[in-house]
């Protein structure tokens, strides 16, 4: 497995790749793996010539006077150790100042799919996303990025940005992972206290209780929100940030359930925001 740091050198090794006529899949993550970011390169693995895994915490989309960019989850031995064992080829690891060299003036930026769910309480972070994921973009030209279904609203937005832009990239959005006790995997849930922990399934649990009230013909989202917001309320000490029905097109919120609907929330504990979600189809 090759570590590279320098952005000048990955394109020039990707350059030498695509030349030979290899097909790159290209997994971008923060670090701090888990079996959530593993599911994806093992899938980009499976249909690639060559795997491009990308570890890099991006301080441009964390709000500065709300979040700590600090405290993120950081452990890079154990990324590289968990990078060979799946075999990837390609393992970018660049500085702040390789990706950010000041001055630095260029943003991308997606409207409208931005505003809603996560974009309301953290109005800069997918400015951040879409800015760092061209730049990568551009350096790894990978013909399929993998992204996972967890970060749907970001999934989303990348898919639109890729699409507005005539990126040849294909994405593909993979399922979430899970705990045993359904918790989607996050490098945020390292934070939780052990009380928290045992909390947080409820997260899972209220949205599967949305999911049969919907399969029972509750098409009312008023409805939807409050049976999770109760269901959360009640088994956790969990601070609602979001509870959202929102079309998967446009993402806008919809009063009455109808056909393919994102059902998406976040909650804090105390510094720790999880965000989970699920598709339903609305009749
Ligand atoms: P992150 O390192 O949290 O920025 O995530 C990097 C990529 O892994 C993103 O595309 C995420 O959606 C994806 N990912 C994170 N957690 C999970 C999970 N539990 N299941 C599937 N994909 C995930």
């Amino acid at each position: 497995m090759r570590q590279i740091k320098s952005p000048a050198v990955l394109q020039k090794e990707i350059r030498q790749l695509i030349r030979k006529g290899k097909t790159i899949g290209f997994v971008p993550t923060m670090g701090a793996l888990h079996e959530g970011h593993l599911s994806l390169i093992r899938k980009a693995r499976r249909e690639n010539d060559i795997v491009v895994l990308s570890i890099f915490v991006n301080p441009s989309q964390f709000d500065p006077k709300k979040e700590d960019f600090s405290a993120y989850p950081r452990d890079k031995k154990t990324d590289i150790l968990l990078a060979k064992e799946e075999n990837v080829d390609i393992i970018f690891l660049p500085t702040t100042d390789m990706m950010y060299p000041t001055p630095f003036l260029t943003s991308v930026e997606v409207a409208e799919l931005t505003r809603n769910l996560c974009g309301r309480s953290r109005p800069t972070h997918f400015r951040g996303v879409t800015t760092i994921v061209v730049k990568l973009i551009n350096l790894v030209l990978p013909d399929i990025m993998y992204l996972g279904q967890k970060d749907a609203q970001q999934a989303f937005v990348l898919k639109r940005m890729v699409k507005d832009l005539n990126f040849a990239t294909k994405i593909k959005i993979c399922p979430t992972v899970r705990a045993k006790d359904g918790l989607a995997l996050s490098s945020r849930n390292q934070y939780l206290t052990s009380d928290q922990r045992r909390q947080a399934p409820a997260i899972y649990e209220a949205l599967k209780k949305a999911r049969q009230a919907v399969k029972s013909g509750v098409t009312s989202s008023q409805k939807i929100r409050k049976l999770i917001e109760q269901h959360i309320s009640q088994h956790t000490d969990s601070k609602i940030d979001y509870i959202e029905c929102v079309e998967t097109e446009t993402l806008n919120p919809v009063k009455h359930l109808k056909g393919n609907i994102l059902i998406a929330l976040a909650v804090k504990f105390n510094t720790a925001r999880l965000i989970d979600n699920i598709l339903v189809q609305a009749k």
